[in-house]
């Protein structure tokens, strides 16, 4: 496949730039690479510098019936990012946000900030830090990931209750589609019909390449503090985090870890589960919310030994309790797993989020159905569970799993798993996903969890706005339907 001459300064055929734009970064991604499997790898990789160079190719692309794959930081965990694409195509391009990476404008009056797409996570808040300003969303993947992809997987980052998910930290949004750009209005909230963003958010690069947004930011936290509690009863664990989350004190973090996820990451190796409490604000200093937040862990049976840190004004260091372990645990895991996967251990996670009436009986099921498929296909396995995120109606599971591979059938194995833990949570009542995205991977079970006629809606919005069909095809809807 070869660009017109007009685009070709910014699109490369490029054997290395192709096998980097191939995968996510999933056990089954990391697993072909392993191999040296890289059949899905675009014939091409765009670069383009400006939205008129987006128009441009994607103008091309809709003429020549090339599929456009957009590409952030290339951490999607769902397939979101490879087009294995049949004879329809003449071809798949990787269009890579990469060199629009720049906070191109703060407001502090409201405190928003113009900020590309392409930008990663050290990026935009190393230039927001030149004005005292934070968007503090720090999803895992913080490193590697972009703006425009937490935006078009609607992400789940830092703050563990209230804003969850970057949707919560959006005031607009830009996009190139093929029918043209689409950009909507700076407002603190709207009630005028159907959301524009809310259409873009989540919409994984099937109606267009979103360019830039007004994101709403905020000065950098002065008060912190943070407490570790444990308990030796899971269930009184969970009665406690849903009375934090339903008691209006909205903690920056309150993160549960069964004792099996605690220990797996060296929190706590004494068998408890281990809840950490965060406050943060720029403001004020936090002292009577965590206390009242420490009274209901007591409650239902906490102890929190070595009683809250508070730290003020650029203060550092919690490492020497289970926040500043777990913290240390949760920048290393996704190398680590990598090394696992290295080693022939097949090593993945999933995550959801049930309403509370049905946790007890999601969380039963889910564990029991992958614990048997796992002793089932590979002859034992281990699986944890933690909750990133809490609502007062409900948290986010986030369960580990940690299996033996055969060689050779890893890939089988992992999919058998994948397939065995998914039908669970939606037989349970959860939802396919709670922050990682559909893409490919997760398509079948979202076609289970969404209304029908909101899934025929889905595909006339993607028909109007690109009417060649050249969008990310795969993701989110069937291409053929
Ligand atoms: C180790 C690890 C930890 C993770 N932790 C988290 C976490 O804490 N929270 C979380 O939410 N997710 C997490 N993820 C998943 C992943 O990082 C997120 O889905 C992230 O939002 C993807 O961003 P990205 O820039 O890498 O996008 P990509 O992976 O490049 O793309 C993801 C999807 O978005 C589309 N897309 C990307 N950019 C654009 C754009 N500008 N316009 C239109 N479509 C676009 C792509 O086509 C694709 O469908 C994790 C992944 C890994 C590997």
């Amino acid at each position: 496949l070869k660009p017109p001459g007009s685009l070709a300064h910014s699109i490369s055929d490029g054997h290395e730039t192709r096998v980097r734009h191939t995968y996510g970064r999933n056990y089954r991604d990391v697993m072909r690479g392993f191999r040296g499997d890289f059949a899905a790898a675009p014939d091409l990789v765009a670069s383009p510098a400006s939205d008129a160079e987006i128009s441009d190719v994607l103008d091309w692309a809709s003429r020549a019936k090339v599929a456009v794959v957009p590409f952030g930081g290339g951490t999607s965990v769902v397939g979101g990012i490879e087009a294995e694409v049949d004879d329809r195509y003449q071809g798949v391009l990787s269009l890579d946000l990469g060199r629009l990476d720049r906070v191109i404008e703060v407001e502090r009056s409201s405190l928003s900030a113009r900020i590309q797409a392409g930008a990663t996570g050290p990026m935009l808040e190393t230039q927001l830090a030149e004005h005292g300003f934070t968007l503090r969303h720090f999803p895992q993947s913080f490193e590697f990931s972009t703006l425009g992809g937490w935006l078009a997987t609607r992400a789940g980052g830092h703050f563990a209750t209230v804003y969850t998910h970057i949707d919560d930290l959006t005031q607009s949004i830009r996009a190139i589609t093929p029918r043209g750009p689409w950009e909507s209005r700076r407002l603190p909230g709207s009630g005028a019909g159907p959301s524009p963003d809310r259409w873009m958010l989540g919409s994984e690069g099937i109606f267009g390449v979103i360019t830039e947004a007004w994101m709403r930011v905020r000065p950098r936290p002065q008060f912190r503090v943070t407490a570790t509690a444990h308990f030796a009863n899971f269930e009184r664990a969970v009665q406690s985090v849903r009375a934090l989350s339903q008691s209006g004190l909205y903690p920056s973090n309150c993160r549960l870890l069964d004792k099996r996820e605690a220990a797996l990451n060296g929190v706590a190796m004494d068998g408890t589960h281990v809840l950490i409490v965060a406050f943060e604000s720029a403001d004020h200093p936090l002292q009577p919310w965590m206390e009242r937040a420490l009274e209901l862990v007591a409650d239902h049976g906490g102890v929190c030994p070595k009683g809250p840190r508070y730290r003020e004004r650029g203060e550092r260091g919690d490492a020497e309790d289970g926040a500043g372990a777990w913290r240390d645990a949760f920048i290393d895991a996704p190398y680590l797993l990598n090394v696992m996967a290295s080693m022939g251990v097949i090593v993945d996670t999933f995550e959801t989020a049930c309403t509370w009436d049905r946790f007890e009986e999601l969380h039963r099921g889910v564990i029991a159905a992958v614990r048997d498929v796992m002793k089932e296909t590979c002859g034992a396995g281990f699986i944890s569970c933690r909750f990133t995120h809490v609502y007062p109606d409900g948290p986010a599971p986030y369960f580990t799993f940690v299996a033996p591979g055969r060689f050779g059938a890893e890939i089988d194995q992992w999919m058998t798993i994948k397939k065995a833990a998914s039908d669970a949570v939606i037989a349970h009542g959860g939802t396919i996903t709670h922050h990682h995205a559909v893409g490919r991977v997760h398509r079948p079970w979202y076609e289970r969890q969404r209304p029908g006629p909101f899934g025929d809606a889905l595909q006339a919005v993607k028909r109007a706005l690109d009417p060649g069909g050249v969008m990310n095809p795969g993701v989110l809807v069937d291409p053929d339907a």
